[in-house]
């Protein structure tokens, strides 16, 4: 294949990858929408950001700049307003125009056009950039900043409920016949049925609060998927990840997830080495005067405590989730260490060793 072939196939791959995070937080702060605007409206910004950085990347012989400008067919515009796209620049010929959003113009049919700059003009479409950036220090900060957080989105892993009806079979069977009344489990349908409306409760907060965990952190998720096993007997754990089946409400089966996933961020990143010595990181940042199991609790109450009242906006949920531990001393400790000490504290001191082990 040819370079021209690569880098077309690149960019509609990248293009399938970021269209389904495109959401109305990455959008251009000065875009107005219009009625039955195309889904990429407003999106050219971020999306060529990430475009430009990859293919800097993976075509490092090759020449690109990001372009900010209009486009016009003769002398109407094309696509209204401000648009974003990168220029290829070529050693022999002009240039070509890689534009990762072109569908905002009705005139292209294709989501994605890498086309010659001069074959473009012979039908009058003109991409005409009155900024050319070579350097990331070039670009303004509006898309620098919208395309972090959509390169963040991409990287979110994805939390996938299910009934685990080996887990159950294997351990829950046995655990009913030494906890239980005598009352046998129930069907494997009626299980499912939990998995799915978790599913249901989680999703419409789920990416927001990935999100947001990364970013209260400054870690990533290590792994792209999380899976969350669900099976009776089983309360809340974080790995392998098990929920039980006794969680009736949506506040609070959101507000265990949430708990189980700050403890799988915190110790499966993309910052720390797999089998870090996290307890005796911790003991250097909160001291020796606490159980281990307060220990492990303290950045997690923390960055909980940061998502719910600066992300959600939701402070019942803290003091929804110290009720719910209240009558566990070493989980109730670990909040008093955090109201004592402050969040915002603990969140920085962590905040300073990740950004010390990034190389
Ligand atoms: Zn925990």
């Amino acid at each position: 294949m040819s370079t021209l072939d690569d880098i077309i196939k690149f960019t509609e791959t990248l293009r399938d990858k970021l269209e389904p995070h495109w959401s109305s937080d990455l959008l251009y702060e000065k875009y107005v929408h219009i009625l039955d605007a195309p889904k990429s409206a407003g999106y050219c910004g971020p999306s060529s950001v990430i475009l430009w950085q990859e293919l800097r990347k993976n075509f490092p012989s090759e020449q690109f700049s990001l372009a900010v400008g209009k486009v016009y067919k003769d002398s109407t515009e094309l696509i209204n307003g401000k648009h974003v796209w990168v220029v290829w620049h070529h050693k022999l010929k002009a240039a070509s125009v890689i534009d990762i959003t072109a569908d905002q113009s009705s005139y292209f049919k294709e989501k994605v056009v890498v086309a010659d700059i001069d074959l473009l003009a012979k039908e009058a479409v003109n991409y005409i950039p009155y900024q050319l950036a070579r350097s990331i220090d070039e670009v303004d900060e509006s898309p620098k900043k919208r395309a972090e957080i959509l390169r963040m989105k991409t990287h979110l892993p994805k939390v996938r409920i299910d009934y685990a009806w080996l887990l159950s079979d294997a351990a829950s069977v046995h655990l009913n016949e030494k906890l239980g009344d005598g009352t046998p489990l129930r069907s494997y349908e009626y299980y499912c049925d939990i998995a799915k409306k978790y599913s249901e409760w989680w999703e419409p907060e789920g990416e927001k609060i990935l999100q947001a965990l990364c970013e209260i952190t400054g870690l990533e998720f290590y792994q792209n998927t999380i899976d969350v096993h669900v099976a009776p007997w089983f309360y809340a754990f974080s790995s392998p990840m098990a929920l039980g089946v006794v969680f009736k409400e949506k506040d609070v089966l959101v507000n265990v997830l949430t708990h189980e996933i700050i403890h799988r961020l915190l110790t499966d990143n993309k910052s720390y080495d797999y089998g870090h010595d996290y307890v005796k990181l911790w003991r250097s940042m909160f001291g020796d005067g606490v159980t281990k199991n307060t220990l492990v609790h303290i950045p997690v109450h923390a960055v909980m405590k940061k998502l719910y009242v600066d992300y959600l906006k939701r402070p019942d949920l803290v003091a929804l989730d110290k009720k719910s531990v209240a009558e566990y001393p070493d989980y109730a400790a670990a909040w008093e260490y955090v109201d004592e000490h402050g969040h915002e504290e603990i969140i920085a001191k962590l905040r300073e060793d990740i950004g010390s082990v990034r190389s």
